[in-house]
């Protein structure tokens, strides 16, 4: 079968809520990826910032192998030791947490976390109208009908209504406006992208963590994090709460949480690490022992502290060659990001022209992101090496080059 009829399969029979490019790819090796007719690129997108540690990796192998022989599924019936063991992991790692839920996805944990946030307030004698959840413009939580309505974006959330009650808006780091939309003492919960990754890749400023921090203790509302994307090392810490300093109540995780492998998790403190009892909650897959043994030998890797330091190293050769490249050719209005979560906002008068960028990143063998239509998003693997990031620095330098010339 040729490329193109391959690819006119997904033309055919997927529901078409996605646009992937013209290739298929085949496999991977560390931050290479080929293509079924033999084309190598460097992946500076990681799968959305979820191959934390390249493509595959010895010890995510070994891990996914081993247990494969071993036992794939249990149900949460009955318990095996790769998710004890990963749930005691990521309560010891994480600083702050005390108990662990784990799922299989982004928006379950997001989703755990609003449960949990709205049991919270009821176990309180808080009524309906006062367990809202305050969220941020921006903001992505990620797509189930809770998550979009979480999601502060109306692009998600338009002709999925009615959405259900007891959220509420405030615009991302503006301490202001949440302090007003906690005035009322009726959120019960704060949610919050340290970076917000697919709204632009915008880190939220320090103060305005502490403020909302301060806003919850006053208030009584439960602070959670969505590390989705910014955790397991992206920011250079484990955690982005490490990273900044301000302890929340609950932390959601996925995507590199298994490296690769489906995997969430809801991680809960000591004000909410009891507030879902027996029969609360609960998934059919989530903590399967495949998917944790694969987590768990992930997060070994992901705390390493070689692998930290080569996050902020990396960081600094990719921000210094988007210098020097936006001094020669203008394209840039911003580079912003924290540690390999960089977005680089284009200028006024290349708005609009991301995914132009990335088809141009692709014929010279490069596989990158946007975050909406104006920005680029650079989430490579946590570990890639100097000679893929040199490498795949040049390969952009030539698609940007070629972008401004056509
Ligand atoms: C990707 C993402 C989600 C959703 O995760 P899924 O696994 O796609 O459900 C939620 N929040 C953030 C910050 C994300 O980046």
């Amino acid at each position: 079968m040729t490329t193109a009829s391959l690819y006119s399969l997904f033309e055919r029979y997927y529901v078409p809520v996605y646009r992937p490019r013209r290739i298929v790819l085949d496999h991977g090796r560390g931050a290479r990826l080929w293509d079924r007719e033999g084309r190598e690129y460097v992946d500076f997108g990681a799968g959305i910032a979820v191959n934390a540690l390249g493509h595959a990796h010895p010890a995510l192998i070994e891990a996914l192998t081993t247990q494969a022989g071993k036992l794939w599924h249990t149900s949460n019936v009955f318990v095996s030791e790769p998710p004890l063991r990963l749930a005691e992991a990521l309560v010891e790692a994480s600083g702050f947490a005390e108990r662990v839920f784990l799922c299989n996805s982004g928006a379950e944990a997001n989703e755990a976390a609003i449960k949990l946030a709205r049991r919270w307030a009821a176990a309180q004698g808080r009524e309906p109208s006062r367990r809202t959840i305050l969220s941020f413009e921006g903001s992505f939580h990620g797509r189930t009908l809770a998550a979009i309505t979480a999601t502060a974006q109306p692009k998600y959330q338009e002709g999925f209504e009615p959405l259900p009650p007891g959220f509420r808006y405030a615009p991302f780091n503006v301490i202001d406006a949440a302090t007003a939309a906690m005035a009322g003492g009726d959120v019960s919960a704060v949610l919050v992208e340290p970076v917000q990754g697919e709204g632009g890749v915008t880190p939220a400023t320090p103060e305005f963590l502490r403020a909302l921090r301060d806003l919850c203790d006053r208030h009584g509302a439960l602070l959670v994090f969505d590390e989705i994307q910014c955790g397991m090392g992206r920011t250079g810490k484990l955690f982005a709460w490490q990273d900044y300093g301000v302890k929340p109540d609950v932390v959601t995780l996925a995507k590199a949480l298994g490296s690769g492998f489906p995997i969430g998790a809801m991680l809960a403190g000591p004000a909410a690490a009891q507030t879902l009892q027996f029969g609360a909650h609960g998934t059919t897959f989530g903590g399967n022992p495949l998917a944790a043994a694969v987590a768990l030998a992930a997060l070994r890797e992901l705390s390493s502290d070689a692998l930290l330091a080569n996050v902020a190293r990396q960081a600094e050769a990719i921000r210094a060659s988007l210098a020097a490249i936006d001094a020669e050719l203008g394209l840039f209005a911003e580079v912003r990001g924290r540690g390999l979560m960089i977005g680089a906002q284009l200028r006024p008068e290349w708005a609009g022209r991301a995914a132009d960028i990335l088809d141009a990143c692709v014929e010279q063998g490069l596989l990158l992101l946007q975050a909406g239509p104006d920005v680029l998003r650079f989430v490579p693997a946590l570990n890639i090496a100097d000679a893929d990031v040199a490498e795949g620095l040049a390969r952009l330098e030539r698609a940007l080059r070629a972008f401004v010339a056509g």
